[in-house]
């Protein structure tokens, strides 16, 4: 549905004075825009308006208004990632400046994933910018700042003036009063000073390129804070003073009053505790309640200018204020420890899980490896089985069909193998056994299939293979046993097997060719070898040994 033309203009109009810092007429325009959503049931554009008024409010320090209308924009923007991304980054720095962490970590969260939704970058910096600013806030000052680093590259990327300075300006004023930032590993306060001091000057380049009045506001408090750190006190009080001017003169009712706070803070170091003091009391007013660093750093300014000035009663009072906040904040620091163990134990917990997960799933596939193997494999000599012959015969016997090639079946079995088994015992005829598996495997080429039938029978199926060459094989295989040294294995005993070659057969019956002629090598002398068609003599050569008995 399209949107009524005056409410399109409304709508571009909201961002416009967004974007020159016209924090007053945009909080007006928002409000109207609002309402006339509301009265035409425009669910989007209530989202949309209600997010320049979420962006209104925060700018003028109505930090619970501000979370209600964001909250409220959120329920309108179902499906909508760019905006709801935009409205994520509004609730975290709203959430932060009222020292509602969690919350603020949330919706920097969810910005990023709503940013990376929409696939804008821009957006996606944004939200990274306001991830780091809460991490640094956290006191995760390492995280916090590798992370405003990337939205700054990414601004530099897209020449993003606005989103520049807010990297430059958060990764400046980490360590003010109004962040709970902390040094990072290895850094003096000198070195976090310098630092700071050169993205603050950057900050302010940026703010006077764009000419934003809150840019430039907050920029000149930023570096008012900086020069006194840094013991310049007039310097100090010059920014201040400039600060609250462009503060006022854009209706920044927070920044006006962090700007006052800055004055007043320098000129209790300055010895001047009379000024201050009215500047303080005059500030009073314009605190938001919500604001609790702002709120903590009046009080103890309160404190030191009334006690300067001889003020023990009031200064009693202001003290008792301060302590009450420096609780609450004593008990926000707890709180947020609490909650990085705990994101850092999610993490950690997800970490292992998906360790986890990927070693079984590892696993899974050696066992489903290990059982397609067993299925297939013969366990005493690691050759085929009689299953897996079973399964490939058909296979093997349609694909020699379809070539027209023969496929040649020999059959193996050990002679009176019973006596080796006598004579050493069952464990040396495994032993006998295995080397014969090995012995099969060496002379036999890859594409032969060699299997242990079962006891000391053995298989080999010859694929694509003439049977004068066949019955090489076999009698190579047949000389190989008989002259291989078994004396390690089976001191003393001679070892040979009689060999069967035939074609494989058709049917159920494949391999009884083989069995048929493998019988007569037994019947015929044992040690040689017999195939099924006509004898062509020589190699089958007549048993020279009969039984087993020492090697000659
Ligand atoms: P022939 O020359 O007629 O084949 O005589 P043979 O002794 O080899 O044949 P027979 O069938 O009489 O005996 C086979 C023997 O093989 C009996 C059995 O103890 C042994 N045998 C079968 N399976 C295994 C096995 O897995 N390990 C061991 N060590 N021996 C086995
Ligand atoms: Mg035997
Ligand atoms: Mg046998």
């Amino acid at each position: 549905m399209s949107l009524p033309s005056d409410c399109s203009e409304a709508l571009v109009a909201c961002e416009r004075l967004a974007a020159a810092g016209q924090v007053q007429s945009c909080l007006a325009k928002s409000q109207a825009l609002l309402a006339q959503a509301q009265s035409l049931k425009l669910e989007r554009l209530q989202g949309q308006a209600g997010h320049w008024l979420a962006h209104s409010l925060l700018r003028q320090g109505e930090l619970d208004a501000c979370r209600q209308a964001g909250q409220a924009a959120l329920g309108c923007l179902t499906g909508l990632p760019d905006w709801r991304s935009r409205v994520h980054c509004t609730l975290t720095l709203a959430c932060a400046q009222a020292l509602a962490y969690p919350e603020a970590l949330h919706h920097a969260d969810q910005a990023l994933r709503e940013a990376e939704l929409s696939g804008n970058a821009k957006l996606k910096a944004w939200a990274l910018n306001r991830l780091g600013a809460t991490q640094v806030d956290l006191g995760d000052t390492r995280q916090g700042r590798a992370l405003l680093q990337q939205s700054l590259e990414m601004a530099r990327q897209h020449a993003d003036l606005e989103l520049q300075f807010a990297a430059h300006n958060n990764l400046g004023t980490y360590l003010n009063w109004r962040s709970l930032g902390r040094l990072a590993p290895g850094e003096t306060h000198e070195e976090a000073l310098t630092l700071a001091a050169e993205h603050l000057r950057l900050a302010q380049e940026l703010a006077q390129r764009m000419g934003h009045p809150v840019a430039l506001a907050l920029s000149e408090a930023n570096l008012a804070w900086l020069l006194r750190e840094q013991g310049d006190l007039p310097a100090s009080l010059t920014h201040a003073r400039q600060a609250l001017e462009l503060a006022q003169a854009a209706s920044l009712a927070q920044v006006a009053s962090h700007a006052r706070l800055e004055e007043a803070l320098t000129l209790i170091e300055l010895g001047d505790a009379q000024a201050a003091h009215v500047l303080l009391q005059l500030n009073s007013a314009g605190l938001s309640a919500r604001d609790h660093w702002g709120q903590m750093s009046h009080w103890r300014a309160l404190v030191q200018a009334q006690r300067a000035l001889q003020l023990f009663e009031p200064a009693l009072h202001s003290q008792q204020r301060y302590y009450e906040l420096a609780m609450d904040e004593v008990r926000v620091r707890n709180e947020l420890h609490l909650l990085m163990l705990r994101r850092q134990h999610e993490l950690d917990l997800a970490r292992a899980q998906a360790h986890r997960a990927k070693l079984e799933a590892e696993m899974q596939r050696l066992r489903a490896e290990q059982m397609r193997r067993e299925a297939h494999e013969d366990m005493l000599t690691g050759l085929y089985n009689r299953r897996f012959v079973a399964e490939q015969l058909p296979v093997l016997r349609v694909r020699s069909q379809a070539l027209g090639r023969p496929l040649l079946a020999l059959m193996l079995d050990v002679d009176h193998f019973k006596q080796v088994n006598d004579r050493l015992g069952h464990r040396a005829g495994d032993q006998v056994l295995r080397e014969l598996g090995s012995l099969l495997l060496q002379h036999t080429r890859v594409s032969d299939l060699a299997a242990r039938m079962g006891g000391e029978e053995f298989l080999l199926l010859m694929p694509d293979t003439e049977p004068s060459r066949a019955l090489d094989v076999a009698e190579r295989l047949r000389t190989r046993v008989a002259e291989h040294d078994w004396g390690p294995l089976a001191p003393g005993q001679q070892v040979t097997i009689s060999l069967g070659l035939a074609p494989v057969a058709e049917g159920e019956a494949a391999l009884e060719p083989a069995d048929a002629a493998l019988y007569r090598a037994k019947a015929e002398g044992r040690n040689c070898v017999r195939c099924s068609w006509p004898d062509p003599g020589g190699s089958s050569a007549p048993a020279r040994h009969t039984a087993p008995g020492p090697l000659v």
